[in-house]
Protein backbone atom coordinates (compact mmCIF):
# COMPACT_ATOMS: atom_id res chain seq x y z
CA UNK A 1 0.00 0.00 0.00
CA UNK A 2 1.49 3.32 -1.00
CA UNK A 3 0.75 7.33 -1.91
CA UNK A 4 2.01 7.95 -5.23
CA UNK A 5 2.81 11.19 -6.21
CA UNK A 6 1.20 12.21 -9.34
CA UNK A 7 1.25 15.60 -9.77
CA UNK A 8 2.29 19.46 -8.61
CA UNK A 9 3.57 20.95 -11.77
CA UNK A 10 4.07 24.84 -11.98
CA UNK A 11 1.42 26.52 -9.83
CA UNK A 12 -0.06 22.78 -9.30
CA UNK A 13 -1.22 21.38 -5.68
CA UNK A 14 0.49 17.77 -5.20
CA UNK A 15 -1.63 15.53 -6.26
CA UNK A 16 -1.50 12.20 -4.63
CA UNK A 17 -2.97 8.82 -5.58
CA UNK A 18 -4.02 6.08 -3.41
CA UNK A 19 -4.52 2.80 -5.02
CA UNK A 20 -6.70 0.61 -3.09
CA UNK A 21 -10.49 -1.41 -3.05
CA UNK A 22 -11.51 2.00 -3.67
CA UNK A 23 -9.26 4.82 -5.99
CA UNK A 24 -8.78 8.20 -4.53
CA UNK A 25 -7.05 11.35 -5.68
CA UNK A 26 -5.81 13.67 -3.17
CA UNK A 27 -6.37 16.89 -4.62
CA UNK A 28 -6.47 17.95 -8.28
CA UNK A 29 -4.36 20.98 -9.02
CA UNK A 30 -4.94 23.76 -11.24
CA UNK A 31 -5.84 21.55 -14.30
CA UNK A 32 -3.14 23.83 -16.38
CA UNK A 33 -1.42 20.22 -16.26
CA UNK A 34 -4.05 17.55 -16.46
CA UNK A 35 -2.87 15.58 -19.32
CA UNK A 36 0.08 15.11 -17.86
CA UNK A 37 -0.94 14.23 -14.91
CA UNK A 38 -3.28 11.84 -16.56
CA UNK A 39 -0.51 10.26 -18.21
CA UNK A 40 1.24 9.87 -14.68
CA UNK A 41 -2.25 7.89 -14.14
CA UNK A 42 -1.63 5.32 -16.75
CA UNK A 43 1.74 4.30 -15.95
CA UNK A 44 -0.67 2.26 -12.88
CA UNK A 45 -3.06 0.85 -15.60
CA UNK A 46 -5.81 2.11 -14.25
CA UNK A 47 -9.58 2.05 -15.85
CA UNK A 48 -11.34 5.73 -15.94
CA UNK A 49 -14.03 4.29 -13.92
CA UNK A 50 -11.39 2.52 -11.80
CA UNK A 51 -10.89 6.02 -9.69
CA UNK A 52 -13.49 6.47 -7.24
CA UNK A 53 -13.20 9.83 -5.96
CA UNK A 54 -11.29 12.98 -5.42
CA UNK A 55 -10.65 14.39 -1.89
CA UNK A 56 -10.22 18.20 -1.54
CA UNK A 57 -7.70 19.47 1.35
CA UNK A 58 -9.19 22.74 1.00
CA UNK A 59 -11.40 25.00 -1.63
CA UNK A 60 -8.30 26.88 -3.02
CA UNK A 61 -7.58 26.51 -7.05
CA UNK A 62 -3.93 25.09 -7.09
CA UNK A 63 -6.34 22.11 -5.57
CA UNK A 64 -9.52 22.27 -6.69
CA UNK A 65 -9.23 23.92 -10.39
CA UNK A 66 -8.74 20.72 -11.58
CA UNK A 67 -11.94 18.75 -10.27
CA UNK A 68 -13.91 19.22 -13.11
CA UNK A 69 -11.32 17.28 -15.46
CA UNK A 70 -11.12 14.61 -12.91
CA UNK A 71 -14.62 14.33 -12.60
CA UNK A 72 -15.60 14.13 -16.27
CA UNK A 73 -12.46 11.53 -17.14
CA UNK A 74 -13.33 9.92 -14.54
CA UNK A 75 -16.81 9.89 -13.37
CA UNK A 76 -15.31 10.20 -9.84
CA UNK A 77 -17.38 12.02 -6.79
CA UNK A 78 -15.85 15.27 -5.14
CA UNK A 79 -15.11 15.46 -1.13
CA UNK A 80 -14.83 18.80 0.16
CA UNK A 81 -15.02 20.01 4.07
CA UNK A 82 -18.48 21.51 4.45
CA UNK A 83 -17.56 24.63 5.49
CA UNK A 84 -15.95 24.85 1.63
CA UNK A 85 -18.27 22.58 -0.38
CA UNK A 86 -20.41 25.90 -1.07
CA UNK A 87 -17.61 27.49 -3.02
CA UNK A 88 -17.05 24.66 -5.24
CA UNK A 89 -20.82 24.61 -5.57
CA UNK A 90 -21.06 28.07 -6.14
CA UNK A 91 -18.30 28.73 -8.52
CA UNK A 92 -16.41 31.40 -5.50
CA UNK A 93 -13.43 33.14 -7.61
CA UNK A 94 -12.59 34.91 -4.38
CA UNK A 95 -11.96 32.61 -1.67
CA UNK A 96 -11.16 29.99 -4.08
CA UNK A 97 -8.20 32.37 -5.03
CA UNK A 98 -8.96 31.59 -8.65
CA UNK A 99 -9.28 35.05 -10.24
CA UNK A 100 -5.54 35.42 -9.08
CA UNK A 101 -4.29 32.54 -10.81
CA UNK A 102 -5.62 34.06 -13.68
CA UNK A 103 -8.61 31.93 -14.47
CA UNK A 104 -12.14 31.42 -13.88
CA UNK A 105 -13.57 28.44 -11.10
CA UNK A 106 -16.53 26.89 -12.71
CA UNK A 107 -18.89 25.53 -10.55
CA UNK A 108 -17.90 21.65 -9.22
CA UNK A 109 -20.75 19.11 -7.94
CA UNK A 110 -19.58 18.40 -4.85
CA UNK A 111 -20.64 14.76 -3.83
CA UNK A 112 -19.66 14.35 0.26
CA UNK A 113 -19.49 17.20 2.28
CA UNK A 114 -16.81 16.10 5.08
CA UNK A 115 -17.01 16.64 8.79
CA UNK A 116 -14.59 16.39 11.38
CA UNK A 117 -14.10 12.79 12.62
CA UNK A 118 -15.69 11.10 9.35
CA UNK A 119 -13.79 7.88 7.86
CA UNK A 120 -13.01 7.45 4.91
CA UNK A 121 -12.81 3.72 4.20
CA UNK A 122 -10.58 2.81 1.29
CA UNK A 123 -10.00 -0.96 1.96
CA UNK A 124 -6.81 -1.37 3.65
CA UNK A 125 -6.37 2.25 4.36
CA UNK A 126 -8.99 3.93 6.22
CA UNK A 127 -8.79 7.87 6.50
CA UNK A 128 -9.72 10.24 9.03
CA UNK A 129 -10.80 13.88 8.51
CA UNK A 130 -9.44 15.99 10.71
CA UNK A 131 -10.60 19.55 10.54
CA UNK A 132 -7.64 21.89 10.47
CA UNK A 133 -8.63 25.48 9.77
CA UNK A 134 -5.93 28.24 9.74
CA UNK A 135 -4.74 28.27 6.10
CA UNK A 136 -8.33 28.06 5.67
CA UNK A 137 -11.56 27.59 7.45
CA UNK A 138 -12.29 24.91 6.05
CA UNK A 139 -8.78 23.15 5.70
CA UNK A 140 -8.78 19.45 6.47
CA UNK A 141 -5.67 16.55 7.02
CA UNK A 142 -6.77 13.17 6.39
CA UNK A 143 -4.93 10.52 9.02
CA UNK A 144 -4.18 7.11 7.83
CA UNK A 145 -3.18 5.40 11.78
CA UNK A 146 -2.21 2.23 10.11
CA UNK A 147 0.43 3.15 8.17
CA UNK A 148 1.07 6.55 10.28
CA UNK A 149 0.48 8.36 7.47
CA UNK A 150 -0.56 12.24 7.43
CA UNK A 151 -1.83 13.89 4.48
CA UNK A 152 -1.88 17.63 5.63
CA UNK A 153 -2.73 20.01 2.81
CA UNK A 154 -1.21 23.27 2.87
CA UNK A 155 -1.55 23.20 7.24
CA UNK A 156 2.25 22.02 7.15
CA UNK A 157 5.12 21.53 4.67
CA UNK A 158 8.02 19.85 5.05
CA UNK A 159 9.62 23.19 6.30
CA UNK A 160 7.36 25.42 6.47
CA UNK A 161 3.84 26.37 6.84
CA UNK A 162 0.62 27.70 4.32
CA UNK A 163 0.13 31.13 3.94
CA UNK A 164 -2.21 32.74 6.81
CA UNK A 165 -2.81 36.18 5.01
CA UNK A 166 -5.75 35.11 2.93
CA UNK A 167 -9.30 34.70 2.92
CA UNK A 168 -11.19 32.84 5.93
CA UNK A 169 -6.85 32.95 7.32
CA UNK A 170 -6.51 32.69 10.90
CA UNK A 171 -3.20 32.38 11.96
CA UNK A 172 -4.34 31.26 16.15
CA UNK A 173 -6.23 28.68 14.30
CA UNK A 174 -3.55 27.45 12.03
CA UNK A 175 -1.26 27.39 15.30
CA UNK A 176 -3.82 24.93 17.29
CA UNK A 177 -4.34 22.73 13.99
CA UNK A 178 -0.53 22.08 13.86
CA UNK A 179 -0.93 21.39 17.77
CA UNK A 180 -3.40 19.24 16.92
CA UNK A 181 -1.62 17.00 13.85
CA UNK A 182 2.05 17.41 16.53
CA UNK A 183 -0.23 14.52 18.66
CA UNK A 184 -0.26 12.11 16.19
CA UNK A 185 2.04 9.41 15.45
CA UNK A 186 2.79 10.56 11.85
CA UNK A 187 5.81 8.99 10.13
CA UNK A 188 4.92 9.71 6.38
CA UNK A 189 3.63 13.46 6.23
CA UNK A 190 2.43 13.92 2.54
CA UNK A 191 1.69 18.13 1.87
CA UNK A 192 0.04 20.21 -0.32
CA UNK A 193 3.29 21.91 -1.95
CA UNK A 194 6.87 20.65 -1.96
CA UNK A 195 8.37 17.04 -1.31
CA UNK A 196 7.03 14.79 1.04
CA UNK A 197 8.77 12.43 4.05
CA UNK A 198 8.29 8.75 4.52
CA UNK A 199 10.90 9.15 7.74
CA UNK A 200 10.07 11.04 10.74
CA UNK A 201 7.26 13.02 9.64
CA UNK A 202 6.75 14.47 13.32
CA UNK A 203 9.44 16.85 13.38
CA UNK A 204 8.11 18.53 10.17
CA UNK A 205 4.82 19.63 12.23
CA UNK A 206 6.83 20.10 15.19
CA UNK A 207 9.17 22.58 12.68
CA UNK A 208 5.82 23.94 11.64
CA UNK A 209 4.63 24.96 15.18
CA UNK A 210 8.07 26.52 15.89
CA UNK A 211 7.64 28.90 12.65
CA UNK A 212 4.20 30.28 13.48
CA UNK A 213 3.85 29.95 17.18
ZN1 LIG B 1 -1.87 25.23 -2.10
ZN1 LIG C 1 -4.07 26.74 -0.13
Amino acid sequence: MKIHQIGGMGFDSNIYLIIDEVIALIDAGTGMNFETVKRNMNKFNLKPSDVGLIINTHCHYDHAGGDRDFVSAFGCGVEIHELEARLLREGDQVITLAGGFGRRLEPIEVARELYEGDRIKLGEFTLEVLHTPGHTSGSISLYEPSHRALISGDTAFCGGVGRTDLPTSDIEALVRSLRRLSALDVEKLYPGHGSFVERNGRRYVLEAIELVG
